[in-house]
């Protein structure tokens, strides 16, 4: 297992992980296999989608944002009950296949480490399976 530690610096953001994906996965010299790319909280996500244009995941927090709103009569007495409803919705972890030792996504894709409670410290995992 691998661990990315990143800062956010924002409420919510959206982070390209892409880069520190591929670099675990390549320190693990395997030729094809499954990376499973998972952030253990429970107010963060990871999602894969464009990052070509930085509108696409701009959009994205947007609405997320008007579909659950900051305060809505939500019992939880933290206060960050939209960050988790959101956490739930995109989702803690995706898998990517690795062929001939690289990340296989498409032109457009990027791996974003999504924060909806930030600013904080946050920490991603890597885990490789061969195939
Ligand atoms: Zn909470």
């Amino acid at each position: 297992m691998k661990e990315i530690s990143l800062e956010t610096h924002s409420r919510v953001e959206m982070i390209d992980i892409t880069a520190a994906v591929q670099k675990a996965t390549g320190e693990k010299k395997i030729e094809s296999g499954i990376c499973l790319v998972y952030t253990p909280h429970t107010t963060a996500a990871i999602t894969i989608n464009e990052n070509a244009d930085p509108d696409v995941p701009r959009d994205i927090l947007a609405v997320l944002d008007r579909a659950v709103p900051l305060s809505a009569n939500y019992r939880h007495a933290e206060g960050n009950s939209a960050a988790h409803v959101k956490s739930s919705l995109v989702g803690a972890s995706k898998l990517v296949i690795i062929e001939n030792g690289r990340l296989v996504l498409g032109t457009w894709q990027s791996i974003f480490f999504c924060e909806f409670d930030g600013p904080r410290s946050r920490k991603v995992l890597i885990s490789i399976i061969a195939s």
